[in-house]
């Protein structure tokens, strides 16, 4: 069984077509079902998967048109290659075609599908399901057709089959290194200890934390630690990447594929004429309460939003350029800004927050320049973490962060794309902790972005977020607050807390 695509439409010309044009119509549909239809289509494939008109009909100015197809030639593929070519053809006889006016349009997709696999959106306004396929019917003009929305549908439904299958199974999670066990020092809940020493303190927004002087210097230790031991070996420059992201960057990126749940959306008003906004802080002036309705029935947007995944802004340094061999592999640096995400219910310490500070590291160049650079680092890290900071920690092959947020399962193509996390436990409930990764992300940034190289070679590229509340979390959990337990090199990073406020 495949799938099977039926379509109606009617070609509205700007006059009556003559009988020699109807003769004419004829003829092309005679040719598209035997040749223009069967075009790239393989040799031994059957009548019944290949497009064909089944009918035709002409009133006045209109020629009416049913199609079906399976697999090949699609039936919205075969009405745009017949239309140019009738279009052609009743050109001579001074026939002008106006518009292409879709008045049916079905698809049938084999395999059990259940009903959460169908996607809740407009064009779809109705779905039959059966025990092997589900039928449905789509509301489409012949603008979606032609901008492939049916194959996307489809696309979309068979992934979220896929997902739902895959779905039990759990998040992929393969070991690949770990250190020893280590001696534990500590047990406390280190974002407990850090409140309570006021080093730490909520933020005024959810999942939000104000870090004290203390609290900042563990920062910018780790930070230093990075620095010295990752970035500057490697060589990574420091830039700068914006922190609001609109639509067109997560579109190019695919984080507009999934990232929805999790976003904290950026609105602009519509107007920064004073006038407009003068009732709204009157409003306010008077009862002390802030109209948020009001206030959002005057906003424009979400234009995007904060910074969630820290490398999409940086692309459009690079978007539609062709970079010159001698520069690569480029290897950057952000660590400009703050991160954002809306995490609900799981905000939890200084380790799940909504709003996180990270280093990240991008670098891109050939395959093998990006595999190598992803292998260097990940030698580097293993020696920071094992010899430096001697931490409890382990490394895992996980789903690729792309593949999870875009629904998409399975295996790669290239047994080489993908992300490592690394994970420390965490002594005081005994969980393990993911608080950086590496992913080699292929060339899906490149390709999204345009981004080209000279020697004509596929452009890869990588990136590594380090989340430095997660860092501190780990490195306070296993190595408590007594820095006679800490590594040397992080102890002589940090002075000795200062007492910078004092509270009556
Ligand atoms: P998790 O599975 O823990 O939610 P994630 O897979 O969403 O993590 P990534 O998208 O891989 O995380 O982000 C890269 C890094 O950013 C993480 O390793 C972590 O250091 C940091 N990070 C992500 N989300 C948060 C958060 N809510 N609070 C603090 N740091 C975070
Ligand atoms: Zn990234
Ligand atoms: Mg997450």
């Amino acid at each position: 069984m495949f799938i099977r695509f039926a379509l109606t439409a009617e070609l509205h010309f700007n006059r009556d077509l003559t009988p020699e044009a109807v003769e004419a119509v004829g003829e092309a549909v005679q040719d598209a079902n035997t040749l223009l239809f069967r075009k790239g289509v393989p040799a031994d494939a059957t009548d019944e998967e290949v497009g064909r008109i089944t009918s035709y009909a002409v009133t006045g100015a209109v020629l009416r048109l049913e199609i079906v197809s399976g697999p090949y030639t699609r039936a919205h593929d075969a009405l745009f290659r017949f239309r140019k070519e009738v279009a052609q053809k009743l050109g001579r006889h001074h026939l002008g075609l106006r518009n292409i006016v879709v008045t049916s349009f079905r698809i049938r997709i084999p395999g059990p599908v259940p009903e959460s696999a169908v996607p809740r959106i407009p064009f779809i306004t109705s779905a039959d399901h059966h025990d092997d396929a589900v039928d449905l019917v789509l509301d489409l003009s012949a603008a979606d057709l032609e901008n492939r929305v049916p194959d996307r549908i489809v696309r979309l439904v068979q992934e979220k089959v896929a997902a739902q299958e895959y779905g039990g199974k759990g998040e992929h999670w393969e070991l690949i290194s770990e250190s020893s066990r280590r001696e534990r020092v500590y047990d406390g809940d280190p974002t407990q200890e850090m409140i309570r020493r006021r080093w730490i303190k909520h933020g005024a927004s959810r999942g939000q934390w104000i870090f004290g002087p203390q609290a900042v210097e563990i920062f910018r230790a780790v930070e230093r630690l990075v620095l010295d031991e990752i970035i500057k070996p490697l060589g990574f420059s420091e830039m700068i990447f914006p922190k609001l992201v609109p639509w067109e960057v997560w579109m190019r990126s695919g984080h507009a594929k999934g990232v929805y749940p999790e976003i904290y959306y950026v609105c602009t008003p519509k107007t920064r004429d004073p006038s407009y906004w003068e009732d709204i802080a009157d409003y306010y002036k008077v009862t002390g309460t802030v109209p948020v309705d009001q206030i959002r029935e005057r906003l424009d947007g979400p234009v995007g939003g904060m910074c969630y995944a820290q490398c999409p802004p940086f692309w459009p340094f690079v978007q539609g350029e062709t970079l010159a061999n001698d520069c690569l592999p480029i290897r950057v640096f952000d660590r400009s800004g703050t991160s954002h995400r809306y995490e609900s219910g799981g905000i939890h310490g200084i380790e799940r927050v909504d709003e996180f500070h990270r280093i990240e590291i991008l670098w891109l160049g050939t395959r093998e320049q990006t595999i190598a650079t992803a292998s260097r680092l990940h030698d580097l890290y293993t020696r920071l973490f094992e010899d430096v900071l001697e931490l409890e920690w382990r490394c895992a092959k996980v789903t690729p962060w792309f593949m999870a947020q875009e629904g998409m399962v399975g295996e790669s193509s290239d047994a080489e794309i993908g992300t490592r996390d690394y994970e420390a436990c965490l002594p005081y409930n005994g969980s393990w902790l993911e608080f950086q990764n590496v992913s080699v992300n292929g060339d899906k940034y490149p390709k999204g972005f345009n981004v080209k190289i000279q020697s004509g070679e596929e452009c890869w590229s990588g990136c590594s977020g380090i989340g430095l509340e997660r860092w501190t979390a780990v490195l306070l959990a296993q190595k408590g607050f007594d820095r006679a337990n800490w590594p040397e090199r992080l102890a002589r990073l940090v002075s000795e807390p200062e007492e910078v406020f004092r509270f009556l």
